[in-house]
């Protein structure tokens, strides 16, 4: 972890200039990646600096983890849940989380709109989908996405938002890069048959962020780059 805001803010302008050159590489309109600090494996000071720094979403990616820090973090912080959910969580995390970005099965949307009911609000969904085709990373199939969303948009409580995927980890960069493209093209085609705009897309990390933006991505995850590695746990 980093030792001060100030390092913090060195990361942050680092990954900010890989944002900007892919966006001009991409030759895509300032400002529309946006970027969603990854905290977990990370002390809470991590959420603050970024709020800190005007970014109030942050990431997690396991539901205990964050349930500890969104206690403790500043008022103002907004957490994304970006790991695996179990539906017997999924009430915990319709109180906790501002958006899910990691909903790839119709049980755990079951459970989301059901817990949404109880509490009486709506819940911002992102469908994560194995775009890699990565036996080791979770998701909906590409070709199950379809039925996915569909039942998705059944859900009155649910927003659906966009489409989130993490690409298989390979040497190389082409292997995220058509990862990202058919992620794009997924979308793209269900915008179409469902007459929808599905704007988020959730893609890119640390190691293939610049890939990510050239295909399209709305909104870059990334933990290392910004906080340095997660040893501590
Ligand atoms: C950890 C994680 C990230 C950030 O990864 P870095 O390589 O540290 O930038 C992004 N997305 C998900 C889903 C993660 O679990």
């Amino acid at each position: 972890m980093l030792k001060d805001y100030e390092s913090f803010l060195e990361n942050l302008n680092r990954v900010q200039e890989r944002i900007d050159r892919a966006i001009v590489a991409a030759n895509r309109p300032e400002g529309s990646v946006r970027l969603l600090p990854v905290t977990k494996n990370h002390p809470v000071a991590a959420s603050n600096f970024a709020l800190r720094a005007g970014i109030p979403c942050v990431g997690e990616n396991r539901v205990q983890e964050a349930l500890g820090k969104i206690e403790e973090a500043n008022e103002g912080v907004r957490w994304e849940l970006i790991g695996p959910l179990q539906s017997n969580k999924a009430k915990k995390a319709v109180e906790s989380f501002w958006r899910i970005q990691s909903v790839d099965r119709p049980k755990i949307l079951t459970a989301l709109q059901k817990r949404a009911e109880d509490l009486d609000v709506k819940l911002r969904i992102l469908l994560q989908i194995n775009a890699g085709d990565d036996p080791n990373k979770s998701g909906a199939k590409v070709e199950d996405a379809e039925a996915l969303l569909e039942y998705a948009l059944e859900q009155d409580r649910l927003e659906t938002e966009g489409l989130m995927t993490i690409a298989p980890l390979d040497r190389d960069p082409s292997v995220a890069r058509s990862c990202f493209a058919r992620l794009r093209e997924c979308r793209d085609r269900l915008a179409e048959r469902f007459d929808i705009c599905l704007p988020e897309l959730s893609m890119g990390m640390s190691g293939d962020m610049g890939e990510a933006i050239l295909e399209g991505s709305t909104l870059v995850r990334v933990g290392t780059a910004l906080y340095g590695d997660r040893k501590y746990k």
